[in-house]
């Protein structure tokens, strides 16, 4: 019996894993950076909150959820995205009135879809929402961050694509005016945008089918039909954006995928790895703390993919986080020996210098052979003489240069020659 993993997920293996840390590390800094606190929340809900949040027309909640019910008969997700619980959240624990509202996430997100590179069905996102203020320069400030990140690890082909999808009150307007565009071209749609002509008219502006993209190239804009609040917040947004140095180009075929979003949309694009150009995307979401229960609250977010932005900094040849190494093989000659250093091994860990030993290899070339394999940068070799003078023959494994050291001393003296 042998067994393979799930298709559409994927193992981190342990030269992978430093890649991984060090991305979160530099993630998590620029985040606290921003004053951003980290929240986590479970990787299932029920499902409902994610019906509720992202809206009957949503394919994700449609089509892609993996839904379970526990032994009681509830109804259970995997969570699809990681907004709904972090507001689930903010609601749940009041976090209004503690003040904690810029709050960032990262972990595993569920989708059933057809797996292919840099897409899974448990995929990881990182992500941040900004929640209780309609302020313009919030919006500006959360797409700052992400540019920022996403710039700062090196990627060079980068493009930050803005747009506003507005408000209740003036997407209504904007709807009709697409009902009537598409209205003649109807037979021609596929039959996913024909259903959501009448519901949900925007969907059909993202559709991926190639005579839907032709028709909708020539759509009215959401631009031309903002009201003069929306109009107003969206010139407030771009002018921070400007003072803040953050390029930008208008798209204003940029949907969300999910019912919530309101206002700025913005997705950030790299241009490199094929079809799969979205590294990450966000907008506002003023609506969504209300329709799930809380009240009325103005917020913005973003979400990122991981395995994306992974592909994108190999494609560009940046590596982050190589595997640290050993800072010191220790090489004991004979059970003596061996067991006169055991007592110091784990007090130098605790010192935080990385050992390799291992008491299996015992002649004298087996271990600088595997003090070789494992890249140390020095090895220690205590031999009869050693013992007998408390120390440690310190070799540089890169100069071959030796010196003897007191036990006692050998923790200063490596971190002097490491830079710890
Ligand atoms: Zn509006
Ligand atoms: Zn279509």
């Amino acid at each position: 019996m042998s067994y393979s993993i799930p298709r559409g997920t994927y193992d981190i293996l342990p030269k992978d894993s430093y890649r991984w840390q060090a991305l979160k590390a530099k993630f998590t800094e620029l985040a606290k950076a921003f004053g951003y606190e980290e929240i986590t929340t479970p990787i299932f809900e029920v499902s409902d909150l994610f019906e509720r949040s992202s809206g009957e027309s949503s394919d994700v909640v449609q089509k892609e959820m993996y839904r379970f019910t526990d032994k009681k008969g509830r109804s259970f997700a995997l969570r699809p995205e990681g907004t709904a619980p972090v507001v689930r959240a903010y609601v749940e624990h009041n976090m209004a009135s503690s003040g904690n509202n810029k709050l960032w996430y990262w972990g595993p997100m569920f989708r059933y879809d057809r797996p292919q590179a840099g897409r899974y069905r448990q995929f990881y996102q990182y992500g941040l929402e900004f929640i209780g203020s309609d302020n313009p320069y919030w919006d500006a400030e959360l797409i700052s961050f992400l540019w920022l990140f996403l710039s700062g690890l090196g990627l060079k082909h980068l493009r930050l694509e803005l747009n506003s999808v507005g408000c209740p009150n003036c997407s209504q307007d904007y709807d009709n005016a697409l009902r009537a565009y598409f209205q003649p071209h109807l037979e021609s749609l596929c039959p996913d945008c024909q259903k959501r002509y009448e519901t949900k008219p925007r969907r059909l502006l993202d559709c991926k089918v190639t005579t839907c993209k032709q028709i909708a190239g020539s759509a009215p804009s959401q631009l031309d039909y903002l009201d003069e609040p929306c109009r107003d917040h969206f010139a407030a947004a771009k002018s921070y954006l400007d003072k803040l140095s953050i390029p930008y180009t208008i798209n204003p075929k940029i949907v969300r995928g999910l019912d919530y979003y309101t206002n700025t949309a913005f997705e950030i694009v790299y241009e490199g790895i094929g079809a799969q150009n979205s590294l990450a995307g966000g907008g506002r979401y003023n609506g969504l703390i209300e329709q799930i229960g809380g009240k009325p609250t103005p917020a913005i977010g973003f979400a990122g993919g991981i395995e994306r932005l992974l592909i994108a900094l190999e494609n560009e040849g940046i590596s982050l986080g190589e595997s640290p190494g050993t800072d010191l093989y220790l090489i004991p000659m004979g059970e003596q020996a061996r067991d006169f250093i055991l007592p110091w091994i784990n007090r130098w860990r605790m010192e935080g210098i990385t050992i390799g030993f291992d008491p299996d290899k015992s002649s004298f070339k087996s271990q600088l052979k595997a003090a070789n394999n494992s890249q140390a940068r020095f090895a220690a070799i205590i031999g009869e003489d050693e013992l007998a003078q408390e120390s440690v023959m310190l070799k540089d494994m890169q100069s071959g240069e030796q010196s003897l050291i007191k036990l006692s001393e050998l923790v200063s003296t490596l971190k002097t020659k490491l830079n710890h």
